[in-house]
């Protein structure tokens, strides 16, 4: 006879399991954050910023590493690979939550409603792009946000906070639409009881927000995408993703029993590595841990009840650290780079050469350009002026040729280099700590992580 663990002794003896679900669940999801982004992100805030490096997610006693590959490719895109996060299953690239076939899939949110627990997405991204998409509905493409938005409805979360109000609101009206109909998603989610925060103009209110029991909230403060970190520091016009973290687990956890599922995106990492953009990456990858430490503060409060898990959905850009063949990385190469290469340094060059050599000097301290430098500036330049196609797509990953010339210098001048513009197959890490995080440990396929958190929470997907 197989002889029985203790456990399962006490299980037989007793009638009930001896586990007891978390209550408490937060799921932190970095976008692109693969392994060079988040050592990177450590070196630069000790050798540049001269801070105590140690990221919080760096920091947790739990660490595992997770494969990324889609059902249909080995370089997954961020629906299948949010579907796997979120739903414990693989799926083609550009579905939502969806298998292959067609059929639909339960997610994380759903088990957190079974059990009565409230739930919450928070996104720097727009609320209907793919990673928090796929914790809301399902659908054959990634694509159809209108239709997705929709869904936000019925989907019936707690908590939503992001940007991309556009899908939101009708064609015509106050806010700037992306919707073809006159369909006014903002004010069906206010008859269904939602608090509605649409624009930069209601941050402040969010954040003053006191919540109220019963009361849900719906917050899109931009149009498309919350900013760059890099670039929002500058004027707060809208909240950090720590901010936006402490309001959702305040008003989750309001005189609530029965706990809460929250997930948090850290999207714009992974657009900034897409542009190949260093210093961008590493202002994201820092917002994303101060987000984390927001968790953590809560967590410590009541460690007994709660699980958080840092995972990635894949690695993008194919971030080195190293380059050529140097045995040193260069961060202070980094140092005056305070603005976004996607956001900002592409609408930069205006057609005027000399202007836009002054602007680098100006901007960015590239005072002091090689003549290789320089030469590839110029290449750019022709490129941009020639609306050489072939060279934007082939050579600049679409983006302006300007400015990615001037990010690649950036980069190598630190000792980086990037191997993409897309995402990568690279395997990804994975932290947690708390209440049953022994089991985020080792390697593992992505859609384990999802099965292990659904474990968790006494559920099953
Ligand atoms: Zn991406």
């Amino acid at each position: 006879m197989k002889r029985l663990s203790k456990t399962a002794l006490v299980f037989l003896a007793t009638g009930v399991s001896a586990f007891s679900s978390v209550k408490n669940v937060i799921y932190f999801i970095g976008d692109g954050l693969g392994p060079s982004q988040r050592q990177i992100t450590e070196y630069y805030k000790t050798e540049v910023l001269g801070q105590d490096g140690k990221l919080a997610m760096n920091s947790m006693p739990a660490l595992g590493i997770t494969t990324t590959h889609a059902a249909d490719t080995l370089i997954t895109d961020s629906a299948a690979a949010g579907t796997a996060l979120a739903t414990g299953f693989k799926t083609n690239n550009g579905m939502i939550s969806m298998l292959p076939s067609g059929e639909k899939l339960k997610s994380l949110t759903d088990i957190a409603k079974n059990k009565d627990m409230k739930t919450g997405i928070i996104t720097s991204t727009r609320l209907t792009h793919a990673t928090p998409a796929v914790f809301v509905t399902t659908n054959s493409s990634r694509a159809n946000e209108a239709e997705m938005a929709e869904d936000f409805v019925k989907a019936n979360i707690d908590f939503y906070a992001g940007g991309g109000y556009r899908f939101f609101v009708p064609k015509t009206g106050e806010f700037k639409s992306s919707r073809k109909d006159e369909k006014n998603v903002v004010k069906d989610l206010e008859n269904n009881g939602y608090k509605t925060f649409i624009g930069e103009g209601s941050s402040k209110n969010l954040l003053s927000y006191t919540p109220k029991s019963n009361e849900k909230v719906f917050a899109a403060l931009t149009n498309s995408h919350l900013p760059y970190e890099i670039d929002r520091v500058k004027d707060n016009s809208t909240p950090s993703l720590a901010e936006l973290t402490r309001k959702g687990i305040e008003v989750l956890s309001k005189e609530n029993n029965k706990g809460f599922f929250l997930m948090v995106e850290g999207g714009r990492i992974d657009h900034a590595s897409h542009a190949q953009d260093a210093v961008g990456t590493i202002m994201d990858t820092i917002a994303f841990d101060d987000a984390i430490n927001v968790a953590l503060e809560f967590y410590k409060n009541d460690p007994e009840n709660t699980l958080i898990v840092v995972a990635a959905d894949h690695e993008t850009g194919g971030m080195g650290l190293g380059y050529g063949n140097n045995y040193s990385l260069n961060l202070e190469a980094l140092k005056n780079i305070k603005l976004s290469v996607e956001d900002k340094l592409q609408k930069a060059y205006k057609g005027n050469k000399e202007e836009y050599f002054s602007y680098l000097d100006k901007e960015l301290g590239l005072n002091n350009l090689t003549v290789v430098e320089k030469e590839s500036i110029e290449k750019a330049i022709k490129a941009e002026d020639n609306k050489d196609t072939t060279a934007i797509n082939n050579s600049y990953g679409g983006y302006a040729p300007t400015a990615i010339s001037v990010a690649h210098i950036i980069s190598q001048r630190a000792g980086l280099q990037w191997t993409s513009f897309a995402h990568t197959a690279t395997q990804v890490p994975l932290s947690a700590t708390g209440k049953t995080s022994e089991n985020f440990v080792g390697f593992k396929d992505n859609t384990d992580v999802a099965k292990e958190i659904a474990n968790s929470m006494g559920g099953k997907l």
